[in-house]
C-alpha cells in the first residue's frame, strides 16, 4: 500500500534520487545491456495510478507498465484473486492436462472476442501468441508467405521480430529472419501498394497465409489509420482467402474505450492476439482464432506455463472489471485527456505536431525524438511517468482506473514540461538530454 496521505506526485529528491542511482548502478553490473530503459524510475510499490520508487518519491503513472497494468497497480479484487488462487493451485501444466481454469479462461476469451464461435490457445507473453498465431495461419491454409506492416511492433523472437518494422535496431545483426515477410506502408495507401506492387510484381496474392495487423500501431506511435483502412483490409483478404490476423497485445483489452480496438470500425479478424492489459500485468497472452481455423491435432502446439491458474485468475478478475465499468472510463477519461493536450498543437506549432489515438491510448507527435525523449525526461522530473514510441512521440497510457483529477493533473504537467523543452534551443535539448542520459538509460525503448 502506499501512503494515500501523501500527494500525487510527490518528488522528495532530485530524481534518480540517491537510492535510484545506487540501484541503477547495481543492475547496470548484472542485467542483459539489451533491455532498452527509457529512464531511471526504480519502483517498489504501486497503487491505482500511483507508483512509488526507492527514495520515497510518488510518481503518476501514465505509462502502466508499457500499457500493462489495465485495472492499475494491485487492483484489491485481482490482489484477492491471485491470493486465493495462489493458496489452491499454482501450476499445472494446462498443455499436457486437464486445468479447469484454462477453459474458463478460454471460454471468457472466445465470449469477448469479436468473432464466434472461436477458441483460444494461451501463452505467456504477446510475442509468444504472435508466433502460434503465424504457425496456426501457415498451418491451416499451408501458404508461406505473411503481410505485416511498417512501423509495426510484434515482438522480439524470431517470428514476431521478423514481423516488426518500426525499427531498424531490432534487425541488426540478427539476420537471416523469417522468409516470406512483405512489408507495406501502414493505412488505404499500403494497401494499394500490396495490390498493385506486392501481389502483381513480387508474389501472388494466393500464396500468403495472413496479414497480421495493429488495429491501432502501438510501439510505432499509437498511429490510427485512415478508417476505410481496416474494412478495407478485410476484403481484400476475404477475396484472396487469407486470414486477417488482429494483433490487440497494445491496443487490446479496453484501452481505447471499447474492448478491441478493431471494434471502432466494426471490423471481425480472424485471429485475434490479445496480451499486456487482459491480466493486469500478469504473464497471460492468448490467441483467438475462429473455430474452423483450428484444423490442427494434439501436439502441433502447447506451452509449459502458458496458462498459469495464477495468472489465469487475475485474467478472469480483470475481465470482469473491464466489463464493469473500466472501458467506459476509458472512453471518458481518454476524451478528457485529449481534449486537454490538443491545445499544445496550437500553443507549441514548432514543437508539437499532433494529439492523436482513442481512448486511453493517446500519442503525442513532436518534432524530433530528442524534443520528445526531453518531454519524457521533463515530466519523469516533475513527477508524471509517460513513454516514447516510434520516431517522435511520446505516448500517454495509464491504467483504466484513472480519475477526472489524475487526468487534469497529468495534462498540467505534461505541458509544464513542453514548455520548458520549448524555452531552450534544439542543440540545448540534445545536450541536455545526452547529460541526463549518460550512463542512467541507453537509447530508446521499445515494446
Ligand atoms: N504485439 C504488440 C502490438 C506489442 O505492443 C508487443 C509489445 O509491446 C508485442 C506484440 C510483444 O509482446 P511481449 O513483449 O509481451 O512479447
Amino acid at each position: 500500500m502506499t501512503d494515500q496521505a501523501r500527494p500525487v506526485p510527490d518528488i522528495v529528491t532530485a530524481v534518480p534520487g540517491p537510492n535510484a542511482r545506487a540501484h541503477v548502478a547495481f543492475d547496470h553490473a548484472w542485467t542483459s545491456p539489451s533491455l532498452p530503459r527509457a529512464y531511471p524510475i526504480v519502483p517498489v510499490r504501486g497503487e491505482g495510478c500511483v507508483i512509488e520508487d526507492v527514495d520515497g518519491n510518488r510518481f503518476l503513472d501514465f505509462a502502466a507498465g508499457i500499457a500493462v497494468n489495465s485495472t492499475g497497480h494491485c487492483h484489491p479484487r485481482v490482489v484477492e484473486a491471485i491470493t486465493r488462487q495462489a493458496h489452491e493451485l499454482i501450476h499445472f501444466s494446462a498443455s499436457d492436462f486437464y486445468l479447469p481454469i484454462y477453459a474458463r479462461a478460454a471460454e471468457t476469451l472466445a465470449r469477448i472476442a469479436p468473432m464466434a464461435p472461436a477458441r483460444v490457445f494461451i501463452g505467456n507473453s504477446g510475442a509468444e501468441v504472435v508466433e502460434a498465431g503465424l504457425k496456426l495461419a501457415r498451418f491451416h491454409t499451408q501458404r508461406p508467405n505473411v503481410v505485416a506492416f511498417v512501423g509495426a511492433f510484434h515482438g522480439r523472437t524470431y517470428g514476431a521480430v521478423s514481423l516488426t518494422a518500426s525499427k531498424a535496431k531490432y534487425h541488426a545483426g540478427f539476420g537471416p529472419l523469417l522468409p516470406g515477410v512483405y512489408h507495406v506502408p501502414f493505412g488505404s495507401a499500403g494497401l494499394d501498394e500490396l495490390e498493385a506492387r506486392v501481389f502483381t510484381r513480387l508474389m501472388p496474392a494466393d500464396e500468403f497465409a495472413a496479414v497480421i495487423v495493429e488495429p491501432i500501431q502501438g510501439e510505432g506511435g499509437y498511429v490510427v489509420p485512415d478508417d476505410a483502412f481496416l474494412p478495407r483490409l478485410r476484403e481484400l483478404c476475404d477475396r484472396h482467402g487469407i486470414l486477417l490476423i488482429a494483433d490487440e497485445v497494445q491496443s487490446g483489452a479496453g484501452r481505447t474505450g471499447r474492448m478491441w480496438a478493431i471494434d471502432h470500425w466494426g471490423v471481425e479478424p480472424d485471429i485475434l492476439l490479445t496480451a499486456k492489459g487482459i491480466a493486469s500485468g500478469m504473464p497471460v497472452a492468448a490467441m483467438i482464432a475462429r473455430s474452423e481455423l483450428m484444423t490442427w491435432g494434439p501436439g502441433a502446439h502447447g506451452s509449459t506455463y502458458g496458462g498459469n491458474p495464477v495468472a489465469l485468475a487475475a485474467l478472469l478478475e480483470t475481465v470482469a472489471l473491464l466489463e464493469g465499468g473500466l472501458i467506459d472510463n476509458a472512453a471518458v477519461r481518454g476524451e478528457e485527456a485529449m481534449r486537454g493536450l490538443r491545445p499544445l498543437v496550437e500553443l507549441y506549432p514548432e514543437l508539437v505536431r499532433e494529439v492523436r489515438g482513442k481512448g486511453l491510448m493517446i500519442g503525442v507527435r513532436f518534432d524530433s525524438g530528442a524534443t520528445a525523449e526531453a518531454v519524457q525526461l521533463q515530466a519523469f522530473e516533475r513527477g508524471l511517468l509517460v513513454l516514447e514510441a516510434g520516431d517522435d512521440c511520446v505516448r500517454l497510457c495509464p491504467p483504466l482506473v484513472v480519475t477526472e483529477a489524475e487526468v487534469a493533473t497529468a495534462v498540467r504537467i505534461f505541458g509544464e514540461a513542453v514548455a520548458h523543452v520549448a524555452a531552450h534551443r534544439a542543440a540545448d535539448i540534445a545536450e541536455v538530454v545526452a547529460e541526463e542520459r549518460a550512463g542512467l538509460a541507453s537509447e530508446t525503448v521499445g515494446g
